[in-house]
């Protein structure tokens, strides 16, 4: 008998995997790889979080933690989501977990009956549909192209819309594509949500600071007060205050989906570990204007790339209005023969083509579902935007 669960055989490893493999071999070959595939933030945790942690360790209060998170921890969260969305939360209406990641893990593992749908934009990010099958359910991707921005239409969304629908997944600003929606999108997509009640929205709120020109963040729960009772609002610490390996993202939602979520928490981990709550609170509480600044930083070097990529032969890409990558049309250097001899096929050629020729890594469209795509990442220092940019306009100059 097989040693592994069918459930394992619901998901495939990501195609990424194939590239960071790859990245792995230059790398133990001696190259030097310029990598455009950061995922997080690369500014310091904030020294109110570090200091929260020291004093934790002087008291000794590193023990078990609530099963839905310490108090201080959702009375964080509750000050949080009242502060910047206009909501509110009873705490018994919040929970948290080891990241935003668990806590959608935890939302479709709670909620997911066998043969549910799940609405999901695409291009998505990858964990969506792995999540969703893993749960029981199935994936409907909704596709948006980059004419519109890579957003989908009210009237893509009621299409997809079924008797079976359970969830709808909504990230704003999205992983791989940056699409931010403006209030005026999200209404035109909430009127639909509120002529199907049964329907849920668990929202991905992880970019919300991370946005760029003066744009306005807004989540579905503020947007249409009609959706709050059948909304999960999920974030975490890991984008707004660079703070991914303390594993820390909560969730405000109705108290049966919220205390389902921690009942599935008590028989796997038990609460998060209190580090990263003390941590978090810290964050979430204290001084919040360098969250700005380091969004501004950000903005530069994403028009430092942008600029780089806009000018490379065969391919074209959009400025993202929000997170950390930009998601570039490839489709020009399909069907190209690259100096070695190798024909450019698809995008995970062109992304390896990329690293073996100019040793620039990207992630290639088809993990995300959509080709010929790439992500490229602006979370790298200003001189390897700058170099790695120059690189990839040399190789696509080199292509015939
Ligand atoms: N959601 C999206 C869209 C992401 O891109 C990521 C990380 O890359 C996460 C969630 C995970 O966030 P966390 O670190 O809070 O688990």
């Amino acid at each position: 008998m097989d040693i592994l669960a069918p459930r394992m055989s619901r998901f495939k490893p990501s195609p990424s995997q194939v590239a960071s493999a790859r990245v792995r071999e230059l790398q133990a070959e001696g190259h030097t790889i310029i990598k455009l595939t950061a995922g997080e933030p690369d500014f310091p945790t904030p020294d109110n979080a570090k200091q929260a942690v020291m004093d934790l360790m002087d008291r000794n209060e590193i023990r078990y933690g609530p099963i839905n998170g310490t108090q201080e921890m959702r009375e964080a969260a509750q000050l949080k989501f009242k502060r910047e969305n206009g909501l509110h939360y009873d705490l018994d209406q919040i929970t948290v977990c080891a990241g935003t990641k668990q806590i959608l893990f935890n939302a479709l593992m709670a909620t997911v009956h066998e043969g549910d749908e799940v609405v999901i934009p695409g291009p998505y990010w990858a964990s969506y549909p792995d999540m969703t099958r893993l749960a029981g359910g199935t994936p409907v991707i909704v596709s948006a192209g980059q004419n519109n921005q890579f957003k989908i239409r009210p009237e893509q969304l009621a299409e997809a819309i079924t008797d079976k629908t359970k969830w709808l997944i909504f990230c704003s600003p999205g992983n791989p594509t940056g699409a931010t929606y403006s209030p005026e999108e999200m209404r035109a997509l909430a009127d639909v949500l509120v002529k199907h009640p049964h329907v849920h929205i668990l929202t991905d709120d992880v970019y919300e600071h991370l946005i760029y020109d003066g744009r306005e963040f807004s989540t579905f729960a503020q947007v249409e007060p009609q959706l709050y009772d059948r909304t999960v609002t999920c974030n975490g610490v890991s984008k707004a205050y660079s703070m991914t390996g303390w594993r820390l993202g909560y969730a405000g939602g109705p108290k049966e989906i919220i205390s389902a979520m921690a009942k599935l928490q008590s028989q796997s981990a038990s609460g998060v570990s209190v580090v990263g709550q003390a941590a978090a609170v810290a964050a979430l509480t204290g001084p919040q204007e360098f969250v700005k600044e380091r969004t501004a930083n950000l903005q530069r070097r994403r028009d430092m790339l942008f600029e780089k990529l806009s000018a490379a032969e065969g391919l074209s890409c959009d400025l993202p209005e929000g997170a950390m990558y930009i998601f570039c049309c490839c489709a020009g250097t399909i069907g190209k023969r690259a100096p070695d001899g190798r024909v450019i096929e698809n995008d995970t050629d062109f992304a390896l083509y990329l690293l073996d020729s100019v040793g620039v890594a990207v992630v290639q469209g088809v993990a995300y579902g959509l080709s010929p795509y790439f992500r490229a990442s602006f979370v790298a220092p200003e001189e390897d935007i700058e170099k790695g940019g120059d690189l990839i306009q040399e190789a696509c100059a080199a292509l015939r």
